[in-house]
């Protein structure tokens, strides 16, 4: 049997009655942008989130975009950020004219390590972006203590790892907090592949600060607050009435959906943790993993390559996020970018490999994953 990277069929199979309702309601109310689900998901999730303020958009990397200009960063601003990523967190910061300005990744957790970020700070550095890559949160304590000394913004890529959680500091007993509540923005995406996805695009920015909402709600509707009289250039990125109502189904199960992805993430440690040249994915102290993906790390020297071809041979699918650090990407050439620059990421490129993972997965799947990946490379 095939293992698809996620199974979104069986996803619908699970909540197929609320799905189709949900859906019929909106059409029989026939309001489809904005309007009452929009309003009552937003809501729902600043609950979730544990955020005062939640504003629909069109997708995860508008949300990135809208965040960086709610937080007024402007063009020739520069915003540290991570080369192992999508691309769309670059993007994001480019789009608005501003620099990204990379800095180099922990080993551990793939994500900005903040020993490296104050070297990468000029008199032009506004913001810091950290990315939860693959849902595992970034050190989000040190980062804040950096940005408050040097009173830059923070926004948050948690377009992986809406529901992952961090605390800090980790030796008081204090009680985890959700992703994109640390900064002054966290962007998540509902992207159909991700922990909560829509049946569309759309995208969501959470923050505690309501002069950031205000800007949110006027950017994602042609820059007015009141309609036909526009304040400032603004953008068409809403949220859409169809996508609201099935993601307000979802969230309901999302937290036993998050439960299924750590319960199959514990059954691949205990399957490929036996395989000497697998390294599983690390769960920091302090920090609880969504896993929206499931990656390992190869031991140098494998030919990742030919792992792959064996695993689709026998319809496992797997994915390489992301195979080049976005300094040596062809859009950034013009910043110099070069090999050598940002050696962890680099080898994290060459290194990585991301498994099937879905809560709906079974135990017998993951042995049937980890013996394909045994088999492979005897
Ligand atoms: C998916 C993703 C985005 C963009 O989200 P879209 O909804 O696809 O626009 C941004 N950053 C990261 C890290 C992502 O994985």
């Amino acid at each position: 049997m095939s293992i698809p990277m996620v199974d979104l069929k069986a996803q619908y199979a699970s909540i197929r009655d609320e799905i189709d309702g949900a859906v019929r309601r909106v059409i029989e109310n026939a309001q489809f942008i904005g309007g009452p689900e929009v309003e009552a998901f937003e809501q729902e999730m600043g609950g979730y989130c544990g955020a005062a303020f939640a504003v629909g958009v069109a997708s995860g990397t508008e949300a990135l975009q809208l965040a960086l200009l709610a937080c007024g960063i402007k063009p020739g601003d520069e915003v540290v950020t991570p080369p192992f990523t999508f691309i769309a967190t670059a993007e994001a910061i480019t789009q608005c004219g501003a620099v990204p300005v990379f800095a180099d990744i922990d080993p551990l957790t793939y994500n900005l390590d903040p020993r490296l970020i104050e070297e990468k700070i000029t008199p032009r550095t506004r913001c810091i972006m950290p990315v939860h890559l693959y849902g595992h949160p970034a050190d989000m304590g040190p980062i804040m203590e950096i940005a408050a000394k040097h009173r830059l913004k923070v926004i948050e890529d948690c377009a992986q790892a809406l529901g992952a959680a961090y605390t800090f500091p980790v030796s008081q007993s204090k009680s985890p907090r959700k992703v994109g509540t640390f900064g002054d923005a966290g962007c998540l995406s509902f992207f159909p592949s991700k922990v909560l996805g829509a049946y569309g695009d759309g995208g969501m920015v959470v923050t505690g600060d309501a002069a950031v909402a205000d800007n949110l709600k006027m950017l994602r509707n042609h820059g007015a607050k009141q309609k036909y009289y526009h304040l400032v250039p603004g953008f068409n990125s809403r949220l859409d009435g169809l996508q609201a109502a099935v993601l307000r189904v979802k969230l309901r199960h999302l937290k036993d959906w998050i439960e299924g992805r750590r319960r199959v993430a514990a059954l691949y440690a205990k399957y490929l943790g036996k395989i000497s040249y697998v390294t599983v994915p690390c769960e920091a102290q302090g920090s609880r993993h969504c896993y929206n993906y499931y990656t390992v790390r190869l031991k140098a020297g494998t030919d990742r390559g030919a792992l792959q071809k064996s695993l689709s041979a026998q319809g496992i699918s797997s994915m390489v996020y992301y195979p080049v650090s976005l300094h040596l990407q062809a859009v950034y050439a013009a910043q110099g970018g070069k090999k050598g620059d940002f050696p962890v990421s680099e080898k994290a490129q060459d290194e990585v490999l991301s498994l099937p993972i879905y809560p709906e997965m079974t135990e017998q799947q993951v042995v049937q994953v980890a013996e394909a990946i045994r088999e492979a490379t005897r």
